[in-house]
């Protein structure tokens, strides 16, 4: 008998036009999942369920991590697709369906029947009780429980039949691009991949910047961060990574200005920068992995300072959570290793010893007056020299 993969997904709020969107969305990020697994996988859609049919052989554990990266799945049944050849074949592949798995002693089960092809000559109720009745009597061992039972048989009756007994839990979410783009501020840290994920799992394709400073950063480090784009990518489907040279404009700010403040400032420029690059590239967000009070450039004086140079929303997922809870998810989703990994980051190596860490707007803009002279043209020259490479 065949086997392939029915997709079970939360149908909450998707009704009408809107359920199609999700459907193909979520289709769409199934096909780039399965891209890179052994196989060809025919992914299908029948009367609001999604299948995932395997032509020839693949890697069933390979097949079902892919799966499980997908926003938008809320279970992965593996099922075995028997063909509709007479009432007796079905009861018969459905004993040797239980007995290949199900065989232990004590166990109790109940059949659930949905019989989507009406035409079908048993009625869904006497057809669960007559095949419950088959399993009985050739597993002894077994026993009905129709209200708690250790396995629920599901035998969907369609143009062929299904039957499972296996729901293993999707990452749920929404499918990615049923909900916009927004852009990524990512550095090489631990917080900001977990941020890009958590509203990918909402559904928003993403798209990122990072801020080098060659030399003072090195080429290693930038590989990181295109390591971490690819990592979040296995969620997030395709990532256009935008690399902006921002080694002229920290050390015209560190000219300039105060050198306590220069973390702020600094952090003001790149919110601009990732605004600018952000709306030419029809994003309608900011996401960025702040946490308030996790260092002095994130008390909430700091964040609200920083702020105060976008016009579009800012989202900030990680911002109420506590350094562990972070890491908790980037060992979940795999960023982790290498996020730790020690290479320098552009906002370290000019930081001051004691930066403010409760900035004044005022005090800020004034300081920013001394850069007035060139920072116009070398923030232009910031967007315009950036290398954008897609990771996937
Ligand atoms: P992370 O672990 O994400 O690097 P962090 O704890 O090091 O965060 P900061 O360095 O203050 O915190 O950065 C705060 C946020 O600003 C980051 O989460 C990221 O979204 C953005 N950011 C910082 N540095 C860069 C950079 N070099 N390129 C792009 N975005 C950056
Ligand atoms: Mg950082």
């Amino acid at each position: 008998m065949k086997t392939a993969f029915l997709i079970k997904y939360a149908e909450i709020g998707i009704k009408g036009k809107n359920r199609y969107v999700f459907e193909d969305a979520l289709m769409k990020q199934i096909r780039f999942a399965l891209a890179k697994t052994e196989g060809n996988f025919d992914v299908t859609k029948e009367q609001g369920r999604i299948y995932v049919i395997p032509g020839g052989s693949y890697d069933r554990d390979e097949v079902i991590e892919a799966l499980k990266r997908v926003f938008g799945i809320a279970g992965i049944c593996p099922v075995v697709i028997a063909e509709d050849d007479g009432f007796e074949n079905l009861a018969r592949n459905v004993v040797a369906y239980m007995k290949e798995r199900h065989n232990e002693e004590g166990l109790s089960f109940k059949v659930y029947v949905r019989r989507a092809k009406k035409s079908y000559p048993i009625s869904s109720m006497d057809a669960a009780s007559e095949l419950g009745g088959r399993i009985l009597e050739e597993m002894p061992q077994l026993k009905v429980d129709v209200h708690h039972p250790d396995v629920l048989l599901s035998v969907e009756i369609r143009t062929d039949i299904y039957i499972y007994s296996e729901i293993i839990p999707g990452p749920g979410g929404m499918p990615v691009g049923t909900n916009g783009k927004a852009m990524l501020l990512l550095s090489g840290g631990i917080d900001s991949p977990v941020a890009g994920y958590m509203i990918a799992k909402r559904g928003v394709q993403i798209e990122a910047v990072y801020f080098h400073a060659p030399p003072y950063t090195s080429e290693r480090a930038k590989q990181k961060v295109v390591d971490l784009a690819r990592l979040v990518s296995r969620y997030s489907g395709p990532i256009r990574l935008h690399i902006v040279n921002f080694t002229e404009i920290q050390l015209y700010i560190y000219d300039q200005c105060p050198h306590d403040e220069l973390t702020i400032i600094m952090r003001r420029y790149m919110m601009k920068i990732a605004e600018q690059i952000a709306l030419e590239t029809g994003c309608l967000g900011l996401i960025t992995g702040e946490s308030i009070g996790q260092v002095a450039s994130q008390t909430i004086q700091s964040l609200a300072v920083t702020n105060e140079v976008c016009t579009l929303p800012v989202f900030r997922p990680v911002i109420g959570f506590d350094k562990q809870e972070i890491v908790d998810v980037a060992q979940r989703i795999d960023t982790f290793e290498t996020s730790i990994q020690p290479y320098e980051d552009c906002c370290t190596i000019f930081v001051a010893k004691h930066p403010v860490t409760k900035p004044n707007l005022k005090v800020i803009k004034r300081s920013e007056v001394k850069l007035q002279e060139k920072i116009g043209e070398m923030l232009q020259t910031a967007v315009e020299s950036a290398e954008v490479i897609t990771v996937s």
